[in-house]
């Protein structure tokens, strides 16, 4: 693939570049923001599964908080410095991680809660949509201990067969629940975002962290909900109607007038899973064929050596 192939076939990623953003889902976060008002009185916020750190680029640079930690990022990944941003490298599931986003927030609690988080994909969408339901489910969590009365949570969500479900348990903590697509998340993707307004939990609501973050007894039978408990939640698109449409291809002279000009990414990644791909392929040496005696056909090891 050329170089400029993504940036034609992906109006979002080539304009993520020219306007200095990590990844093209900085414009999400941006559209979400355009219709819902995230950012307004905001100081102080968190953003799990950051990186590479476009929505904590957004938050640093569209919030009225001063200093470092007042965004707060935190992903598997390492990411690289941004100013004003303080970073926790961790697994948002587990509970070393969440204690220490909770430490950060004592006594100062967080005005809102982001979370981009997906899994691999395995294109089994069962198992996609488990994995991304128990990554917001565990956003959820620490958003419970560390956001304010009245705070607000936006999180990925995929729209699979039990999303009411989580419909229903975002309901229960917050005062306005409802699913936004913005222009610059693919129509092919199932991916939309849960946007939850008015954080106001149940009295007598206790946040805790010895229960598991992740319900390991889940029952696809118990999720099938009905009568009152099933809710369904307003869906609205959001963005510009005149923005561009991620699901199209644009030529690379777009139509104001612009000429191209090739950007390269503004933050490469700092440690990719496929680096060492990368370097045995520079030494020849990813693929090597093996053709033992007793083997009726040549087989070829993908397998780096
Ligand atoms: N919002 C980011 C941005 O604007 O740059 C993009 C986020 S990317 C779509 C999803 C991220 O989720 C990946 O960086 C991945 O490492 C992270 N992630 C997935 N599972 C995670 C987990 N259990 N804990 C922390 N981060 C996780």
């Amino acid at each position: 693939m050329g170089r400029t192939s993504k940036d034609k076939r992906d109006v979002y990623y080539r304009l993520a570049k020219e306007n200095g953003w990590r990844a093209r889902s900085a414009f999400k976060l941006l559209q979400l923001d355009e219709e819902f008002q995230l950012f307004q009185g905001v100081t102080r916020a968190v953003d799990l599964c950051a990186a590479p750190g476009s929505w904590s680029q957004v938050l640093s640079q569209k919030i009225g908080g001063q200093g470092s930690g007042h965004v707060v990022a935190v992903d598997l990944q390492a990411m690289a410095p941004l100013p004003g941003v303080l970073q926790i490298q961790g697994d948002i599931t587990q509970l070393s991680t969440a204690k220490e986003i909770i430490q950060h927030f004592e006594g100062c609690p967080a005005d809102l809660v982001v979370c981009d988080g997906a899994p691999d994909v395995t294109g089994l969408h069962d198992v996609d949509e488990y994995m991304q339901a128990q990554l917001l489910l565990a956003a959820l969590n620490i958003a419970t201990h560390v956001l304010k009365p009245g705070g607000c949570f936006v999180a990925k969500i995929f729209r699979g067969r039990d999303v009411t479900l989580i419909y229903s348990q975002l309901r229960v903590f917050f005062s306005s629940v409802l699913c936004a697509k913005p222009r610059s998340s693919r129509n092919s993707s199932i991916e939309a975002f849960a946007v939850c307004k008015g954080y106001d939990p149940p009295e007598g609501f206790l946040p805790d962290l010895t229960k598991p973050l992740l319900d390991h007894s889940y029952d696809p039978h118990f999720n099938q909900l009905d009568g009152p408990t099933r809710i369904i939640v307003p869906f609205v698109t959001c963005g510009d109607l005149s923005a561009y449409d991620s699901d199209r291809s644009y030529p690379l002279d777009l139509e104001d007038g612009s000429e191209y000009k090739y950007t390269p990414p503004t933050q490469p990644p700092i440690s990719p899973p496929y680096q060492e791909a990368c370097a045995l392929k520079k030494k020849g040496q990813l693929a090597k064929e093996i053709c033992p005696q007793d083997c009726p056909m040549s087989t070829v090891d993908m397998l780096p050596q």
